[in-house]
């Protein structure tokens, strides 16, 4: 279909404001009164905050990424030496000595791609 863009000059900016349309303003750090159409907000929250850390903040997108990252970062009993490295998938049990380890079995049995964002257990998700 074609659009006529003649004498269209319409070129109002989109409200921030609006709040009749179904939207939602999520008010989460690190978000902080972003808009969103309501159907996309649930899917939001689960990328962007369900799975955030809540000792520093940190968002690791999946509930296991959550868990390694609670593991290795925060645990208190862990920290030092002896720190073991569990593999990411939940079903496989390795468990690695370093985190370089750990990628290479991911990357060997698992197929993950090399270029896969594996410091997402130490950094979370980059937010952009
Ligand atoms: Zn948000
Ligand atoms: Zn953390
Ligand atoms: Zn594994």
């Amino acid at each position: 279909m074609k659009r006529s863009f003649e004498a269209s000059h319409d070129d109002r900016p989109e409200s921030s404001f609006k709040t009749a349309e179904l939207g939602v303003t999520c008010r989460e750090p690190p978000c902080m009164n972003v808009y969103l159409p309501i159907e996309l907000y649930q899917c939001h929250i689960e990328q962007y905050h369900d799975n955030r850390c809540v000792e520093c903040g940190k968002n690791l997108v999946t509930e296991s990424f959550l868990r390694l990252h609670l593991e290795e970062m925060h645990n208190p009993f862990n920290s030092g030496n002896g720190v073991r490295y569990s593999c990411f998938e939940d079903q496989c049990d390795e468990k690695f000595c370093s985190h370089q380890e750990r990628i290479s079995h991911a990357v060997k049995c698992h197929q993950y791609p090399e270029n896969f964002h594996f410091d997402i257990v130490q950094n979370g998700q980059p937010f952009n």
